[in-house]
């Protein structure tokens, strides 16, 4: 028997509590994992306390990364012994995720951990990280270059931007944070972000075509800020998109692609091949410096305490990353 939260919908309601699993009850899959952390994001935090309609099919343990070692394997590239990470794959939705101490996935999605990333700082990265890590390397693909003007983070206070901010001026960037939180400049700025703006002058309907001043962005909010966002990127500039903060919506004209060829790379972490993920982890163990993963800052929680923080983080209580130490 094993430990895990367990996410419950029947005449009874709808519910989660901590209870013993039998191993035998774990779904398919040719890997098993001894797991160690996973990470309490937004989406886990709505599945946990049932906020949102998040889990696809009951009983479903929570948690859409995981990070953990190999205990058995019949995936020919994986072993026992072997430190892996899992993020995203419908984990926690369709398929039972990391809140607990085992779980059984399909070796095609695992990548292996890096050796310079502890399995604590993997899962403080989590699909956040991961997802920032993702978009840089669609700006780089582009072919920006450090030095090649201001690169814009939107949501820069948020998972996915403080870990952008991180990266893009570790990399030699000159990095713009837009966020509505003027009281996180100075954290902001111990990042690596060389300028502030409040995101209420890009959140609001603006012109077609602005003043050229991204030379590429990294874009968290979508709505009318992804469209003031391409609206004011330089000539042949990228903005990578990966979320929708603001809203879903897009309500955009073509003018920034067909008059300044700009470029709006779209971005998904959930599916995204094993390749362009190892490629991602193995990016953030070089380019990521820990001293700055140290100042975004994480908390260490146990199973038990999970519920309480899914709370709270749904209140904008929860400053920084929160890690689940599924054996404490
Ligand atoms: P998060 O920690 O909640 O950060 C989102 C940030 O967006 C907030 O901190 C805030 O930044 C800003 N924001 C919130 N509401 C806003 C509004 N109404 N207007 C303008 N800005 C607003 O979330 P996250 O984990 O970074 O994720 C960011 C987005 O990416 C989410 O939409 C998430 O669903 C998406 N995502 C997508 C993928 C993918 O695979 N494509 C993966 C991970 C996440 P400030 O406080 O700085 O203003």
């Amino acid at each position: 028997m094993f430990n895990a939260l367990v996410i419950d919908k029947d005449d009874k309601g709808y519910r989660t509590v901590q209870s013993r699993v039998d191993p035998a009850h774990l779904p398919e899959g040719d890997v098993l994992i001894d797991v160690e952390h996973s990470t309490l994001n937004y989406k886990d935090a709505l599945a946990i306390t049932g906020k949102g309609p998040v889990v696809r099919q009951f009983p479903m343990i929570p948690g859409i990364d995981l990070s953990g070692i190999v205990r058995e394997s019949r995936h020919p590239d994986f072993k026992a012994g072997d430190a892996v990470i899992m993020n995203g794959w419908g984990a926690g939705e369709t398929h039972w995720g990391g809140m607990a101490q085992k779980a059984k996935v399909q070796g095609d999605w695992l990548i292996r951990r890096p050796a310079a990333i502890t399995s604590e700082q993997a899962m403080a990265i989590g699909t956040a990280g991961y997802t920032a890590m993702l978009c840089v390397m669609a700006l780089q693909k582009h072919g920006l270059e450090a030095g090649d003007g201001d690169v814009l983070v939107t949501g820069a206070a948020g998972g996915v931007g403080s870990v952008a901010v991180a990266l893009l001026s570790t990399l030699g960037y000159r990095v713009v944070a837009s966020t509505g939180r003027p009281e996180e400049a100075d954290y902001l700025k111990r990042l690596g972000a060389a300028d502030i703006i409040d995101r209420n002058t890009l959140s609001v309907p603006g012109k077609p075509l602005a003043k050229e001043r991204w030379a590429g962005a990294v874009d968290s909010v979508g709505s009318h800020t992804l469209v003031n966002v391409c609206a004011g990127t330089r000539y042949g500039g990228i903005v990578a998109a990966c979320g929708l903060a603001q809203g879903m919506d897009f309500p955009a004209t073509v003018a920034p692609f067909i008059l300044r060829g700009i470029t709006l790379a779209g971005i998904d972490s959930v599916y995204c091949p094993r390749k362009h993920r190892q490629s991602a982890w193995d990016a953030i163990a070089r380019d990521l410096d820990p001293a700055k993963l140290a100042v975004i800052g994480q908390k260490i929680i146990s199973l038990e305490q999970t519920l309480a923080v899914a709370s709270e983080l749904l209140a904008g209580k929860v400053r920084g990353r929160v890690v689940v130490d599924v054996n404490r």
